[in-house]
């Protein structure tokens, strides 16, 4: 889960590291009215989860309350790279004398924890490492020692910050790595990480993933969630505990297992090419164990995507046999049907694997209105998008 810049930046504060959080606003009268309560020259931030806001004209200086509603109005609306802008940030205009650039990162090809800092900051960090790659220092940490005050000072002074920063700088990176550490993140970035004009070293921006694998260790980050922005689907979803993401076709698919299920999604986007382009309209794994309860609930969601025209189940039978899938399918219908919800888009399963010939007669029996029955891959998938395309 990606952090908006004050959501990041309140994450740092909980952790000691110099930074100023200011007010959170989402109309110009309420941007107004934070800055007359932080007196002075204030700085309009658009919070978006992309970068580059400040070339997008998303940040900008207000030297007045007016003029802070001014620049709110300006910048609530605004598109940046296809994020909308609905939130702003109203901070006090920092005197700056320096930026820096600063992160700490998961590096998964060398199983270990990486630094990149550079003297160089403000700018984007991607196009200085392709013009001057010396200009920026990349340390690794070994999870096992972490950084110390020692280890953040190797990596002030490999990042080339200059000396008379070094004191100041050094406790700070040595509270973003407790950030890093203790909220579980996968990114803590900073850019810029800058020199003020009275020394201090300060957190201008903030920039945090946190790893969604650690959430039952952090209650206190569901707060984080942006409910409104999640497509409703994902949300209904993830509230049923479903493995769920929504695509933009017509074919709804459930399988069990994110391997056959991605392939599915290939096959069904091939074979949909002979109909004029239909495409996969989800992604849904509905895991090994495939009860009644969960069919029923996959079924649920995908029905209520207006966008698809017909869904296709692929079932590769493993520990969980093909009948129990098909009484699993059989049960579904009769739960919706009992939910008032009933199964009124044309479905087509296929069963494979362990006990598929028991699996297949349940379903022959069952006679299940709109059901069809195909037994391979390639074929189901044809004729789902066929279905589809009608
Ligand atoms: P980004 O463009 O999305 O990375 O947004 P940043 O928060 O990094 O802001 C972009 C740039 O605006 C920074 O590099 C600063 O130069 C400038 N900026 C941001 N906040 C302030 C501030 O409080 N005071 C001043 N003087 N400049 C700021
Ligand atoms: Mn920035």
């Amino acid at each position: 889960m990606d952090l908006m810049e004050y959501q990041a930046k309140t994450v740092f504060a909980k952790h000691g590291v110099r930074t100023t959080v200011g007010e959170v606003v989402t109309t110009p009268e309420e941007a107004r009215a934070a800055a007359e309560k932080i007196g002075g020259r204030v700085v309009v931030k658009a919070q978006v989860k992309t970068g580059g806001r400040g070339k997008a004209g998303g940040v900008k200086l207000a030297s007045s309350p007016d003029e802070a509603e001014e620049k709110a109005r300006e910048i609530l609306g605004l598109d940046i790279k296809g994020h909308v802008v609905k939130i702003l940030n109203i901070v006090p205009a920092a005197a700056i004398a320096e930026e820096y650039y600063f992160s700490f990162l998961v590096d998964r090809a060398n199983r270990n924890y990486l630094c990149i800092a550079s003297a160089a900051g403000g700018m984007e960090i991607e196009e200085v490492a392709h013009t001057n790659p010396e200009a920026v220092a990349k340390i690794s940490i070994d999870p096992a020692t972490g950084v110390d005050e020692a280890k953040a000072r190797e990596i002030a002074v490999a990042a080339k910050y200059p000396e008379d920063v070094l004191d100041a700088v050094v406790p700070e990176i040595v509270k973003l790595y407790d950030v890093f550490i203790a909220e579980d993140a996968s990114l803590v970035e900073v850019n810029p990480l800058v020199k003020l004009a009275d020394g201090n070293v300060e957190a201008l921006d903030g920039k945090v993933t946190l790893d969604e694998n650690a959430d039952f260790r952090h209650p206190e980050h569901a707060e984080f969630e942006d409910i409104a922005a999640a497509d409703p689907l994902e949300a209904a979803a993830k509230a049923k505990g479903l493995n769920y993401v929504k695509l933009d076709g017509s074919v709804g698919i459930i399988g069990n297992g994110a391997g056959l299920v991605m392939s599915t999604l290939d096959v069904v986007a091939y074979a949909g090419e002979e109909f004029g382009g239909v495409k996969p309209a989800n992604f849904l794994d509905i895991g090994g164990g495939a009860s009644a309860e969960v069919m029923a609930n996959g079924l649920e969601i995908i029905i209520s995507d207006a966008q698809v025209e017909s869904v296709f189940v692929n079932v590769f039978g493993g520990i969980t046999a093909c009948d129990a899938v098909a009484n699993g399918i059989v049960q579904a219908f009769e739960l919706l049907a009992s939910r008032d919800e009933h199964v009124t888009k044309p479905l087509v399963v296929r069963l494979d694997g362990n006990n598929a010939e028991e699996g297949r007669r349940i379903l022959d029996e069952a006679g299940l209105a709109g059901l069809e029955r195909v037994d391979t891959m390639d074929g189901a998938a044809k004729r789902a998008a066929e279905l589809a395309a009608k």
